[in-house]
């Protein structure tokens, strides 16, 4: 969540991202088991070895959209309509939360395009940043378990192809201090690191 979303949430707006489609889509009931199949593919397809008009990507930063029933396209067209960005969601990736989409589920975002996202306050601090965005609102609950492990695995691949240490994965409020609490309260991010070296099974 970036200084806009802030000043839409103070406002009121970001609501329209929490608002589900008129009619209510059905719920994707894959299991974790599936998805982590559907993920090491996508993973695979689009990390296998590093393309030549990437990015020098130097950090890894976790963000949540604050809103349970987000999904890509919605933060896609949100971001192109009142950001007037014509590539839309200012992450490079997100992460499912089984509302809209199966829990767990990685989709890939910006990535495709090589672009920066506008996702920090002081992007001076983490210079060539990745966005990584975990759908929900973890100021209120846990992060699943199974998100947990998703984006541990999202940071792993990334990592390895894009050379980026361990101490560059980091959270939005890590970086912008007092100006956010992105991503939530309950997020931690010494499990996410413990997870990233396989220091934790579940
Ligand atoms: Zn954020």
């Amino acid at each position: 969540m970036r200084r806009r979303h802030f000043l839409a949430a103070a406002l009121g707006g970001a609501g329209s991202l929490a608002r589900p489609a008129a009619a209510a889509r059905p719920r994707d009931r894959r299991s974790y088991a599936e998805i982590q199949g559907v993920n090491a593919a996508t993973l695979d397809g689009l990390l296998g070895e590093r393309g030549e008009n990437w990015r020098p990507w130097q950090w890894i930063v976790v963000h949540h959209t604050a809103a349970e029933h987000a999904s890509l396209e919605g933060i896609d067209r949100y971001h192109r309509v009142h950001f007037g960005d014509p590539l839309g969601a200012e992450y490079h990736f997100v992460i499912n939360n089984g509302r809209r989409r199966a829990l767990g589920l990685i989709e890939p975002a910006r990535w495709r395009y090589q672009e920066l996202a506008a996702h920090l306050f002081h992007p001076e601090r983490a210079p060539e940043s990745l966005a990584l965005c975990l759908i929900g609102n973890f100021e209120e609950r846990p992060v699943p378990a199974s998100m947990m492990d998703a984006l541990a695995l999202l940071c792993r691949r990334l990592m390895g192809t894009l050379e980026i240490p361990i101490e560059r994965v980091t959270t939005h409020r890590a970086v912008d201090g007092r100006l956010t609490q992105c991503p939530g309260r309950h997020f931690d991010l010494d499990d996410l690191r413990a997870r990233i070296v396989g220091r934790v099974d579940e």
